[in-house]
Formats: C-alpha cells, sequence, structure tokens
C-alpha cells in the first residue's frame, strides 16, 4: 500500500500552498469582509490551470485528476475556504458531469473555456421545497418544437451569479415514477428566460457567490440535454459522490488552518506565567485536531484515488465528507477556544474559520443525509 504522492501531485500542492499563501492570504478577510467574490484571486487560479485540473489536454485542461484536486482544495480553504468551494464546484460539480455525461459537441463547447477560466461554472438543483429530498424537484421542462421550456427557480446556488454555465435539473415526466422523471440541461448565462437573483448573505465562505435563479420560459437547445432523457437525478447525485470529496477536502483545509493557527498562539500567548501550550486541555485539542486531520485526509484522498482508479465511491465519499466536516467543525470550536477572547475578534483567522466551517456540514448533502447514505449500504438486503 502506497500513501507517497506522486512527484507530480506534490508539485502541485505545493504551487497551491505557494499560492495561497502568496495571493490569498494578504487579502483573504478583505474578501470576506465585503462579501465580495475574489475576481483576480480566480483569474490567477485559471493561469495556473486550477480550473481544468479534470479535464484531459485535448480539451485544454492540465487531466491531473482527483488527488491532485483534492490537495489543491486542501490547501487553498487552508487560507480561504469560499475560493475553495468556488475552485470545488467548478471542477466537481460542472467538469465532472459534462465529461461523464457530455456528448462529443457538448465537451468541446464548453470544456475549454472551463478549463481556461474563461467561463467559470454552477450546478443547479436545489429548490426552496426540495433540499435533502432532491427528488422532489417542481421546477418543470416542457418541449416545444427544438428546445425545452423550463418554468421553475433554484436556491443558493454557487457561482452561479458569477458564472457563464450552469447544469439544472428539471422535472420532464410528471407521470413517470420519482427518480426516473428529471433530466438534466446545459445552459448558459445569456440564454432567454433566465433571471439571477441578489448575493445571499451568509454566516461564512461570504466571499463565495451564491445566488436564487428563476427560469420564467426558459429556452434549452435540445442539443443541451445533458446524458439520458428522465435519467438526470442519476447524473445528479452521481456528481455529488464527487463534489463531496471537494467539500471534504474545503472541510481538510479548514482544519489544517484551525491546528496551525492554534499551534502557533499557543506556543506565544502566556498565562499564569508560562505559554498555554504548558496546560493539558490545550494539548488535548492539539492532539485531537492532528489525529482528525490525518484521518479526514486518508479518507478524503483514498476517495479522490477510487475515483481517479474510475471505481465506484459513493460510500467513501460521503465518509470522507462526513469525518471531514464533523472533525473541521469541532476544530474550529476548539481554535476559537485555545484563543479565548481573541479568537471571537477578526483580528484572528479562526473567527473566520469557525463561521465557514459550519457549511460543509450542510451543502451537497447534510451530515444526516451522508448518515443515511452509509448506514443504508450496510443495513440493505
Ligand atoms: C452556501 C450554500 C451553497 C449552496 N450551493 C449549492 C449549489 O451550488 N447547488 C445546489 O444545487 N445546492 C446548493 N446548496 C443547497 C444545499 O445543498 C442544501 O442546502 C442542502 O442539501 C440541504 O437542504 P436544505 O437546506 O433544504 O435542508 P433540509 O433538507 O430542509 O434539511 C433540514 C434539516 O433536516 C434534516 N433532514 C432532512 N431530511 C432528513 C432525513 N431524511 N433524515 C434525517 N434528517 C433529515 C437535514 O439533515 C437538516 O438537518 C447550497 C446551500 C448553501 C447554504
Amino acid at each position: 500500500m502506497d500513501f507517497d504522492l506522486t512527484e507530480e501531485q506534490e508539485a502541485i500542492r505545493k504551487t497551491a500552498r505557494e499560492f495561497a499563501e502568496k495571493e490569498i492570504r494578504p487579502v483573504v478577510s478583505e474578501y470576506d469582509q465585503k462579501e465580495e467574490f475574489p475576481w483576480p484571486i480566480v483569474k490567477k487560479l485559471a493561469e495556473l490551470g486550477f480550473l481544468g485540473m479534470i479535464i484531459p489536454e485535448k480539451y485544454g485542461g492540465t487531466d491531473a485528476g482527483n488527488v491532485a484536486l483534492a490537495l489543491t482544495i486542501m490547501e487553498v480553504s487552508r487560507v480561504c475556504a469560499s475560493t475553495g468551494v468556488t475552485l470545488s464546484v467548478h471542477n466537481s460539480l460542472l467538469s465532472n458531469p459534462l465529461l461523464k455525461f457530455g456528448t462529443e459537441e457538448q465537451k468541446k463547447k464548453y470544456l475549454p473555456k472551463l478549463a481556461s477560466g474563461e467561463w467559470i461554472g454552477a450546478y443547479a438543483l436545489t429548490e426552496s421545497t426540495a433540499g435533502s429530498d432532491a427528488a422532489a424537484l417542481k421546477t418543470t421542462a416542457v418541449k416545444k418544437g427544438d428546445r425545452y421550456v423550463l418554468n421553475g427557480s433554484k436556491v443558493w446556488i454557487t457561482n452561479a451569479g458569477v458564472g457563464e454555465v450552469i447544469i439544472t435539473f428539471a422535472v420532464t415526466d410528471k407521470e413517470a415514477r420519482r427518480g426516473h422523471n428529471i433530466t438534466a440541461f446545459i445552459f448558459e448565462k445569456n440564454f432567454k428566460g433566465f433571471n439571477v437573483g441578489t448575493h445571499e448573505k451568509k454566516l461564512g465562505i461570504r466571499a463565495a457567490n451564491t445566488v436564487e435563479l428563476s427560469y420564467d420560459d426558459l429556452e434549452i437547445p435540445e442539443e443541451n440535454l445533458l446524458g439520458e432523457y428522465n435519467e438526470g437525478f442519476k447524473i445528479a447525485m452521481d456528481t455529488l459522490d464527487g463534489g463531496r470529496i471537494g467539500i471534504a477536502s474545503q472541510a481538510c483545509g479548514i482544519l489544517m488552518g484551525c491546528l496551525e493557527e492554534s499551534v502557533k498562539y499557543a506556543k506565544e500567548r502566556k498565562q499564569f506565567g508560562k505559554p498555554i501550550a504548558a496546560f493539558q486541555p490545550i494539548q488535548w485539542m492539539i492532539a485531537e485536531m492532528a489525529m482528525e486531520l490525518d484521518a479526514a485526509k486518508l479518507l478524503t484522498l483514498r476517495a479522490a484515488h477510487l475515483k481517479d482508479l474510475g471505481v465506484r465511491h459513493t460510500i467513501e465519499a460521503s465518509m470522507a465528507k462526513l469525518f471531514s466536516s464533523t472533525a473541521c467543525n469541532k476544530a474550529a470550536n476548539n481554535a476559537v477556544q485555545i484563543f479565548g477572547g481573541y479568537g471571537y475578534t477578526k483580528e484572528y483567522p479562526v473567527e473566520r474559520f469557525y463561521r465557514d466551517a459550519k457549511i460543509t456540514e450542510l451543502y451537497e448533502g447534510t451530515s444526516e443525509i451522508q448518515n443515511i447514505v452509509i448506514s443504508r449500504a450496510f443495513l440493505r438486503d
């Protein structure tokens, strides 16, 4: 069993770390406070090839793979979780299903623009009454001539306000059975009938773009149907298997940040005449963070490795996301504890980590949903 990264993966990880330190760290707090999408950072990430990491070279990507993508999201999220999710959604929720389910024409049309970062991508599944129960969508698509006409709305869609291309899901056959009545579509920002709401004000990942979408007779040409008619729900779920590795990586990154900041502060801060690192409760919190970070990274990289091998990874991705997000929230809570009152202020990054951590337990399937996915695999007859 080989736990070592390849030379290429290690080089990519190192580049991502250097980039995050040099380009993101100096401005991360400002973007968070202004709740502004970090365009200059995203453009530079594109120049480094980080927006086309799982896209083959023939479509303009770097084909670096899912392990390299996970490492990159970890390194970026260690400094800025908002940029981490931007990267994750673009690569794993858009490029990935296009690559897997798209026609050759669709791949040629969209992948090069996504790989170069000329276009940012989004994935629009959730609706106000269909969150965890994603099969309960109300958005409809009706065929009219050579196009589909969509009506409905989507909520909390990452990247959609800054993106040019979106994969979405709509009910195409009300009579068909649940889960076999939904079709996936690709559409572009400039298609008629598409409206973007205002940027959501959020607890954390405040620089990540999150918007509501409305489809008022949104016209999508039939060649933009993704995969099979009425089989879009499978595409949605398959895509989330990859997306969950991205969110697990984001959680690992936040956890890395919490551990490093906590270690540094615990050695510097003195109370009762000694550094607080000399006190056992602080040592135990740090030990727990370090151990859980290792376990979270191993689970996450295992899932990414399976994805690179083309092996089904539904359970492994759910385990990685559930474990990493739980550990990340515990670590963020303990990091603020270690910082005491200073941890509650914007003077130190742990305040932001604490706010950013929570989302990892919510999106791309809540922790309760991950538990259902994992336990079902064991309890099924
Ligand atoms: C910042 C942000 C970004 C997002 N980005 C995207 C995006 O890019 N694209 C997209 O499509 N969606 C996106 N989402 C939506 C996200 O995936 C959903 O919020 C999430 O799946 C949960 O759905 P919900 O919020 O409707 O919660 P609900 O489904 O209403 O759940 C509420 C609570 O009930 C629990 N629950 C529900 N069902 C069960 C059950 N069967 N058993 C036990 N407990 C249950 C949940 O775990 C949760 O604790 C985003 C959300 C946020 C907040």
